[in-house]
């Protein structure tokens, strides 16, 4: 299935998305509508056109500059858009099973990772993710596995509300009492409930079994980027590091690979005796 055709298309499909989604980062704090106006330089207020609105190519083609008033264009347009492309060309070889038909499980892994790129961003600039952006994800996570399931897992409609929906909820609250608990005996508040929205939204994609394995395996993710942050000397902005990305890494992982996937990794993992905690 994975041919030079497919990665092509997917990376430029990515970069597109990437490019869309830095829109999408750009005017939140403002407010701004994604859809209208087009593209125009923050400084100078002029129109993008399109040419110079080609992912990727275009900041290095104007070598970062506006081509009307020359002022500085971020480099994190660009970054974005490579990132973004990576992540969902990566996302040809998942071997986890969101459907069981190759191309569904593509545009279902596509659209998950979108979404949690988008709320990475928006986390990352203003220690928030949108209750927009969560509804909006839980939504379509749970349209995504009411369609897949009936098609292609021959289950009904209530089972699917039980395990993607009522299964959420219940998720929720267990770990509302988990992060009370943890709370109280660290003093300070251990989760936002911000990251257990997320997490709920996670749940609508993957099951309560992928996002508990996407909780777990951000606390390890996020205990080795926090000790790299300290060792290189990177303090965070507003003396918080958000937990939302920690939770985004994981469950792009738990996507690609599946949580029973994940589960038989992470025995033989501790099977091996690599790693001593
Ligand atoms: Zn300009």
């Amino acid at each position: 299935m994975e041919n030079k055709f497919y990665l092509i298309f997917f990376f430029i499909f990515g970069s597109c998305i990437g490019s869309f989604l830095n829109v999408y980062r750009f005017r939140y704090p403002e407010s701004i509508s994604i859809i209208y106006p087009r593209s125009f330089c923050p400084k100078c207020k002029r129109k993008i056109p399109w040419f110079f609105n080609i992912p990727i190519i275009s900041w290095f083609f104007l070598m970062g500059k506006c081509n009307f008033c020359k002022s500085n264009i971020s480099f994190q347009y660009p970054f974005v858009e490579f990132l973004t492309a990576i992540l969902i060309t990566l996302n040809i070889f998942a071997i986890s099973n969101l459907s069981t038909n190759y191309f569904v499980n593509l545009m279902g892994l596509t659209f998950f990772s979108s979404l949690l790129i988008a709320a990475s961003l928006i986390d990352l600039d203003n220690l928030v993710i949108p209750n927009n952006l969560l509804l909006f994800g839980s939504i379509s996570g749970l349209i995504f596995n009411l369609v897949s399931r009936k098609i292609y897992f021959k289950e009904n409609f209530p089972t699917v509300l039980y395990k993607y929906l009522f299964m959420s909820f219940i998720f929720l609250i267990l770990f509302e009492i988990f992060n009370f608990i943890i709370s109280m005996i660290i003093k300070k508040e251990a989760f936002g409930f911000g990251d257990s929205k997320y997490l709920f939204m996670i749940s609508t994609w993957l099951g309560i079994k992928g996002a508990l394995f996407t909780f777990i395996l951000s606390i390890y993710i996020g205990g080795i980027i926090s000790i790299l942050l300290i060792i290189l000397r990177i303090i965070p902005r507003k003396g918080r590091i958000p937990f939302g990305p920690y939770l985004s890494i994981s469950a792009y992982t738990i996507g690609m690979i599946g949580s029973d996937n994940f589960l038989m990794f992470f025995k033989d993992f501790y099977n091996t005796g690599l790693f001593i905690f």
